[in-house]
């Protein structure tokens, strides 16, 4: 166990202010979230908008809304390497996990095999999550060319790239719904909630059918939010973070894959604490934007490692607004090597999900006899490094030189 100076690996910062903010939103109440709302909207550019507990909570409640507009489909395709809440959301809202093989170097759809599986698909598919993994944009443009049934819907998930643009174009704005996650480690954080964005009346009409039969947070859950944001205040600083990290009944950093996870309507302690978000976005991006380029260009020149969907790779002139940024490591004891480095020296290097989606333990028998070998090899290659407003330029120096070292390394045993 490290005691001292160590970095999260993804951070967005809450602040005192946004605490006297959150405070003073309870007062305000339902001004408060219609506030944050209208905020959003007019940001956005989008009709409607739904506030909630979280990003698994708001996908449930977009599911669902579909459900009631297409009760003859049930079936949702989602890539083979993503959140483990995105299964749990699916199966909460009682329909089934549908999975497509990834690219290895965006992240998104591996498009052959999704066009297969769409042409392959009966009349059962409801939706299609393409999703912003880190911040990496997926081609939704793409994958709505693939889509000749109009009754098919994309559900963008944008839970990683709230405030992310690409080609000139809003991410959260490009599917026929989207959602934003405001949870610990997510672009923008409000201790946790959900954003869902649409334009489609019909969708929205549905999730606010819904509305009534979802709770608010009652005054025990409320004081537990308020709890949580003065420790992120205080533990997310790399001064303090290795002491909850050394606490392991805090489950920091594990994804679990959980479908009876509490849905509610967001509280105005968070909408409060969100208050002045656009600022927040636009600096928290600026800052990561600048890691990201110094990341992409020291990566560039070791040639143990890949990057995943570099702006260079994809040929595109911009680098994209991430989170967390993903390196490809393709030697398993290279990786083993980082990570226990990193975990001593308390850099922030982390493993991202566990295994692909068809292999969460819960679900496993749902995917016997398909294989989505890309997802489960990039799932045990890929690993990020930290961006956010955290990183000195002494860590910067110290992760710069613990991958030029272990870059001479030598595989030891060669099969
Ligand atoms: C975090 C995340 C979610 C779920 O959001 P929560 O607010 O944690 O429920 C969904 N999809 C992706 C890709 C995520 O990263």
């Amino acid at each position: 166990m490290r005691i001292g100076r160590t970095l999260p690996p993804a951070a967005s910062p809450i602040y005192l202010r946004d605490i006297i903010t959150g405070i003073k939103g309870v007062f305000r109440g339902k001004e408060e979230l219609e506030r944050f709302k209208s905020e959003l909207k007019e940001y956005f550019g989008v009709k409607h908008c739904f506030l909630f507990s979280s990003g698994k909570a708001a996908l449930t409640l977009i599911l669902k809304a579909l459900h009631k507009i297409y009760p003859g489909r049930d079936e949702v395709l989602i890539p083979a390497f993503s959140c483990y809440s995105v299964p749990s959301a699916i199966v909460r809202a009682g329909l089934k996990v549908r999975l497509c093989d990834i690219h290895p170097d965006t992240l998104d759809f591996d498009f052959e095999q999704s066009a297969m599986s769409l042409e392959r698909s009966s009349d059962g598919l409801l939706a299609i999550i393409p999703t912003h993994l880190f911040g990496l944009p997926a081609d939704i443009a793409r994958l709505r060319e693939l889509i000749d049934d109009i009754k098919i819907t994309i559900v963008e998930d944008a839970a990683q790239a709230m405030g992310a643009e690409w080609n000139g174009k809003k991410l959260g704005t490009l599917g026929d719904v989207s959602f934003f996650s405001l949870g610990r480690g997510k672009a923008l954080s409000a201790v946790e909630g959900g954003v869902i964005l649409t334009n489609r009346n019909d969708i929205a009409e549905k999730i606010r059918n819904q509305l009534a039969w979802i709770p608010v947070y009652n005054i025990v859950a409320l004081m537990r939010l308020f709890f949580m944001a003065i420790s992120l205040t205080l533990f997310l600083h790399p001064a303090l973070f290795w002491l909850p990290k050394s606490l392991p009944f805090l489950k920091l950093g594990e994804t679990i894959y959980d479908p009876h996870f509490k849905m509610r309507k967001m509280s105005p302690f968070q909408a409060g604490l969100s208050k002045g978000w656009k600022k927040k976005l636009k600096e928290f991006k600026e800052i990561r934007t600048t890691n990201s380029k110094h990341w992409s260009k020291l990566i560039q020149q070791h040639s143990n490692y890949q990057l995943s969907a570099t702006s260079y790779q994809l040929g595109m002139s911009a680098v994209p607004s991430l989170i967390r940024f993903p390196v490809r490591v393709d030697n398993n004891e290279l990786m083993n090597t980082i990570l226990t480095e990193s975990s001593r020296l308390g850099l922030g290097i982390m493993p991202t999900y566990p295994d692909s989606i068809d292999g969460i333990q819960e679900i496993i028998e749902v995917f016997q006899g398909q294989r989505f070998p890309m997802a489960k090899k990039i799932a045990h290659q890929l690993i990020t490094l930290p961006i956010h407003s955290f990183v000195s330029k002494k860590d910067e120096e110290q992760i710069a030189s613990m991958i030029s070292q272990i870059d001479h390394y030598e595989p030891s045993a060669i099969p």
